[in-house]
């Protein structure tokens, strides 16, 4: 085995790890996500677990001989999350990818972390159930990356993001001591509320090992809209003038005329022909097709057109208009996703500023919102010979930051802080924050070995 570590103390403390590779075929596949970021170096080593027992003798090792450990899912991420590089050891928990445990009376599964989101969507699917949190990367990201980043999705407007979706955690701390956050219980307020500490901590207070997380019941009936606008304002204010009129639809997307353009490049698709935006609207449950007609009625007055879903395969292809977006404008180059948030009734003074922004630092910016959380992805295209965290690409990032803070929003809805965005965690959460935060960390991982320079 050859290293690549300074020391020799070193080597031989990563030669006791379990299922270690340094097969630089392995390491460059888990050398970062897929935030557009590319670390300079390459990490030590990796170790590709297999149980809880390699996670927890992973951490004990590592934590001894102070090696840093970046915990790693499906890498799947946009905000450099699971990087890693020189120094530093990558924790694959991508193998331990079984479900454990559908229990459909009580509507929960127990999924070791690797298990795919789509993949359990299906197994809860078998028992009339499904598994609400939805990223657009549903067929490709892992429960852990997703309790890690406290992710959410298209239908998160209705049903919630992450964290309202996981009861309890089985956890591996810094030192190789296992925890058990939480119980099987729908309600639980006994002590502090240890789950949501770990759910969107990034992996830096502990390795997500097993989890038993809430399933519901698959609708019984879903209702579609989607429109055409004359300009993406339009479309935010339609947004804005759906969620006025107190309707909850699992579903409010928004694409700009950009991305739509891409789309139709990449798909021969012609989006672009039929509006400068487009919005895709779906409700369900028992009341579905009357909630859509309150859609509909909120929609109208500033649509160019619009269209109703008259079967489920309609449907489907209006969706998929959307979960297009994300991979369409990947064709084009180099990106990076943004995913500031705004209160939803500021959603068209924030597109209009995006596209101000735009213009004055001459960065493409495409965008694509989950209209009804508030929540934005701005997307930066470079060549792929250009870096996204230098020069105009991240003028442009912070400027976008610094409007969702003026509008009295954040800087990350749902992709989380990673390494990307380090810069602006300070002015969003305030020094007394940032201060409790650290200690928190320093509580569960003294040493620092945990995914360190990330989140916060
Ligand atoms: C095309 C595309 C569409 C996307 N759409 C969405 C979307 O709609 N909504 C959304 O929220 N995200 C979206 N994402 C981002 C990404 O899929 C999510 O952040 C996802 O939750 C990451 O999961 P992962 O398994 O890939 O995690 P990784 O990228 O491997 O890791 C992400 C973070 O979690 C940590 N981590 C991973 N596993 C564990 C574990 N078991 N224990 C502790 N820490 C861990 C890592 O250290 C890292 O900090 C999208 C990404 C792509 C490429």
């Amino acid at each position: 085995m050859t290293s690549n570590t300074s020391t020799g103390h070193l080597s031989q403390a990563l030669a006791g790890l379990p299922r270690f590779t340094q097969d630089p075929a392995e390491l460059e596949l888990v050398r970062t996500d897929r935030s557009g970021y590319v670390p300079p170096t390459l990490p030590d080593g990796v170790v590709q677990a297999e149980s809880v027992q390699d996670v927890v003798q992973t951490l004990t090792l590592a934590n001894e001989h102070r090696i840093p450990v970046v915990p790693r899912g499906a890498g799947t991420g946009l905000a450099a999350g699971s990087s890693a590089c020189r120094g530093e050891i990558v924790l694959d928990v991508r193998r331990m990818n079984r479900i454990l445990r559908i229990d459909p009376v009580e509507q929960i599964a127990v999924v070791e972390p690797g298990v795919l989101n789509a993949d359990l969507n299906a197994a809860a699917g078998e028992y009339g159930l499904f598994y609400a949190p939805d990223p657009a990367s549903t067929a490709i990201c892992s429960i852990g990356g997703n309790i890690a980043t406290n992710a959410g999705g298209m239908r998160c407007a209705k049903y919630g993001v992450t964290r309202e979706s996981v009861l309890s955690l089985t956890v591996v701390l810094a030192d190789g001591r296992v925890l058990v956050t939480g119980t099987e219980t729908i309600k639980a307020v006994t002590g502090y509320d240890m789950n949501a500490l770990f759910i969107g901590s990034e992996g830096t207070l502990g390795v997500v090992v097993e989890a038993t997380l809430r399933l519901r019941p698959a609708p019984v009936a879903t209702a579609t809209v989607a429109a055409y606008f004359r300009d993406v304002a339009a479309a935010a204010a339609a947004a804005s003038a759906v969620v006025a009129a107190r309707a909850t639809p699992s579903v409010l997307e928004l694409v700009d005329g950009p991305t739509l353009g891409a789309i139709d490049l990449a798909t021969g698709t012609d989006h672009r022909r039929r509006g400068e935006a487009f919005l895709l609207a779906q409700t369900d449950g028992f009341g579905a097709e009357i909630e859509r007609d309150v859609v509909l009625r909120a929609i109208e007055p500033f649509a160019e057109s619009v269209l109703i879903a008259e079967d489920p395969v309609e449907a489907e292809a209006l969706v998929q208009a959307r979960r297009d977006a994300i991979p369409s404008l990947e064709k084009l180059g180099r990106t990076s996703i943004g995913d500031v948030g705004v209160p939803r009734n500021r959603l068209a003074e924030i597109v209009t500023g995006i596209q101000q922004i735009s213009q004055d630092t001459g960065v493409d910016i495409y965008t694509v919102a989950h209209a009804a959380d508030g929540n934005l992805h701005p997307m930066i295209v470079v060549a792929e010979h250009e870096s996204i965290t230098q020069g105009a690409p991240k003028d442009a990032l912070g400027r976008m930051f610094e409007l969702a803070r003026s509008l009295g929003g954040t800087l990350t809805g749902e992709h989380g802080v990673g390494l990307l965005k380090q810069d602006w965690f300070t002015a969003e959460v305030g020094e007394v924050s940032r201060d409790l935060q650290h200690r928190i960390k320093r509580a569960f991982d003294p040493n620092n070995i945990l995914n360190p320079g990330k989140a916060i």
